[in-house]
């Protein structure tokens, strides 16, 4: 077959463009991600030859070498290798997550997007940074052609057919000017070590006459087998890169071996910024399942449940059967030990951090804690570790509270655990529904997260307190002991009391089928009205999320609360003690209240011309009065 171009997908010559006039400070980095996918490529062909035992399997190695003549790097592996349509379309095209992020942020401006290159890895691509041309050799396992793949970064690649001895893949990169330093065994050697060093295969220098000299260049031994003492934190870091994917540093990092029935290692971390797809449907998880060291899958089901889907990293197991394929591996009972040995240990050390070091943990919460939440939904044999877990943030302070703080200040009297949920916290702290519990003095956690609508009502109660929303139902807030500032507005509820019946008997009339109910509040100090659900409707806000999903036809009608220690309250009351109630302008008022108190739940009002009208007739009355 003779020499064929291609066109690069648009995205990737967009990025090779950023790249190759990078100058980014840590160019090096470049044969960190050779190195790391001519791992990968190792780890793939172990696993393959598994099932085909034909196809090799074990003396694996990566081995570097320079031509200083012709000012080449060459990184050389015998792993899985590539064919000819594998080339054509990964090496054409955006192969990795991070990548597209990346192409996604780019601004235009140079030393912005430039600085990115750090922030997410550009993999295979990242040669260009040093390279003006890039070759890669390889044959695919199994297979007898090889292929050249060449390209000088600029819109195009070829691929031609090649000589390879056997399978795996050569770079050949033709350096810049200027890179000269990447000939060099000392600084190779000492990037390897620095970037590379957890690579559990055997990363060799080739020197000599005919490339017979070797020299090793890492321990090979794959990190997670090494004691955790002997393992520095940039190493783990080093590993996290690789393993993960991810170019932040590890927030957590959890090395341990646990012995007995089931063995096992982990080496996993807990990312400081979310990953890429965190938030995407499908909840993948992306921790790596070994057995024995060799790679089986990182897109194992059954490993880690779908709300700790943030963590990276590996797991070893010796207790696992290699001869099982992927799809039955997910459904061995050893598998399911290892998952919930895995959260134990995990949930068990958020507790500690939570525990210990309050702010480090914020920081998390503030990440993934929404993800978190998930399991209070879902996993229910956990609930009890997860609850503690939880932070929100409240009526309290800016600060983040627990379930537990909270309990520990309820006031006297209080039976329940009040919050309201939302969209906007600063818009949640405004509602209305809100006023008599703050100026009660009266804790409100306040809920952000779509999530909080499916935990909240599953979960019930924390320490035997049900979990109330401040918008739904009635709030007997009389029976906790009140502020002054309270008691007094109670006293004028009171002296209102006999009347505002009247009152409500004409809002009642008037709004008719637009509200379930008018009633006095007891939430309401400074507002003239607000609304509430019924305690058998679903809350206000799980209302409006399954309307906006589809998953409801209509919100149903809400009830009006109304507070008779309002100056306008009074007035109308007084109104309507004058038999004035049935008068055009008291129904006017009805619909504007209704919808003041729409509008302060962020809704539309239910009928803008309606309601311009209404407004107008007052404003000139109130205006010409
Ligand atoms: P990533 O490694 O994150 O997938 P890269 O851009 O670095 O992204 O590589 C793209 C793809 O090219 C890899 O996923 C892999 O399929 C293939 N590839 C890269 N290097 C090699 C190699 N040495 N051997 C076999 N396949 C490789």
């Amino acid at each position: 077959m003779s020499k064929e171009t291609f066109a690069f997908q648009a995205e990737v010559s967009k990025l090779l463009n950023i790249v190759a006039r990078s100058l980014y400070s840590h160019k090096e980095i470049f044969l960190r991600e050779l190195v790391s996918n001519a791992s990968d490529a190792c780890d793939k062909l172990r696993y393959k030859a598994l099932t085909e035992p034909g196809l090799g399997g074990d003396g694996f190695k990566i081995e570097i070498s320079v031509d200083k003549k012709a000012k080449t790097l060459s990184i050389a592996d015998n792993g899985i290798g590539m064919n000819r349509e594998e080339l054509a379309e990964t090496l054409g095209t955006i192969a990795r997550s991070g990548t597209e992020a990346f192409v996604e942020q780019l601004s235009g401006d140079e030393g912005k997007d430039m600085s990115l290159i750090g922030q997410f890895g550009v993999g295979f691509y990242s040669s260009f940074m040093v390279a003006g041309k890039v070759e890669m050799v390889t044959k695919k396992a199994g297979e007898d052609r090889a292929w050249r793949w060449t390209s000088e970064g600029e819109g195009e690649f070829t691929i031609e057919e090649a000589e390879r001895s056997g399978p795996g893949a050569t770079v050949i990169l033709h350096l810049n000017k200027g890179e000269e330093e990447f000939l060099e065994k000392a600084r190779l050697s000492n990037i390897i070590k620095t970037y590379s060093d957890h690579i559990g295969i055997p990363i060799v220098f080739k020197d000599g006459k005919d490339g017979k000299d070797e020299e090793a260049l890492n321990t090979a031994s794959a990190l997670w087998t090494r004691p955790a003492k002997e393992i520095t934190e940039e190493q783990y870091k080093e590993f996290y890169h690789h393993a993960a994917h991810a170019f932040d540093d590890p927030w957590m990092t959890l090395h341990n071996r646990v012995e007995g029935v089931l063995s096992y290692t982990n080496l996993i971390f807990i990312p400081s910024k979310p990953p890429f797809d965190l938030l995407q449907v499908e909840r993948k998880s992306h921790l790596k399942l070994y057995v024995n060291r060799v790679f089986i899958t990182d897109d194992c089901e059954g490993l880690i449940p779908p709300y700790l889907r943030f963590l990276k990293g590996i797991v070893d197991s010796e207790d696992l059967s290699l001869n099982i394929s992927r799809e039955m591996l997910q459904h061995d009972p050893m598998l399911a030990k290892i998952k919930s040995g895995l959260v134990k240990r995990v949930l068990g050390e958020l507790q500690k951090k939570a525990e210990k070091q309050a702010d480090e943990y914020a920081e998390f919460w503030n990440t993934f804690g929404a993800v978190l939440k998930e399991g209070l939904y879902e996993d229910v044999a956990n609930r009890d570790k997860l609850l503690p877990l939880a932070r929100f943030h409240s009526t309290h302070g800016a600060g983040l509270v627990s379930l537990e703080d909270y309990v520990g200040r309820m006031k006297d009297g209080q039976e329940a655990i009040y919050y309201i949920s939302g969209e906007n916290r600063d818009q949640l702290i405004k509602s209305p529904q809100l006023e008599g519990f703050i100026s009660r003095g009266i804790e409100v956690l306040i809920m952000t997260d779509a999530i909080d609508e499916f935990w909240v009502p599953a979960v019930g109660t924390y320490a035997e307190k049900p979990l109330q929303s401040v918008t739904k139902g009635t709030a007997d807030l009389d029976k906790i002991k009140s502020s002054d500032a309270a008691e007094d507005k109670k006293e004028d509820k009171e002296k209102t009391g006999e009347d505002i019946s009247l009152l409500i008997a004409v809002l009642k009339t008037a709004l008719d089928t637009n509200v379930k109910d008018v009633r006095v509040s007891n939430r309401l100090t400074d507002s003239p009205v607000c609304l509430v659900a019924s305690e058998e409707d679903l809350d206000l806000n799980l209302q409006r999320f399954l309307k906006q999903h589809k998953q409801l036809d209509a919100i149903s009608p809400r009830i009006l609360e109304i507070n008779p220690g309002h100056s306008l309250i009074r007035r109308l009351t007084q109104l309507a003690k004058d038999g004035k109630g049935t008068d055009p302008a008291m129904t006017d008022a009805a619909f504007l209240l209704l919808d003041q108190a729409r509008v302060m739940e962020g809704e539309p009002v239910s009928d803008p011309s309606a309601f311009a009208r209404r407004m107008a007739a007052m404003l000139e009355k109130g205006l010409v009065a």
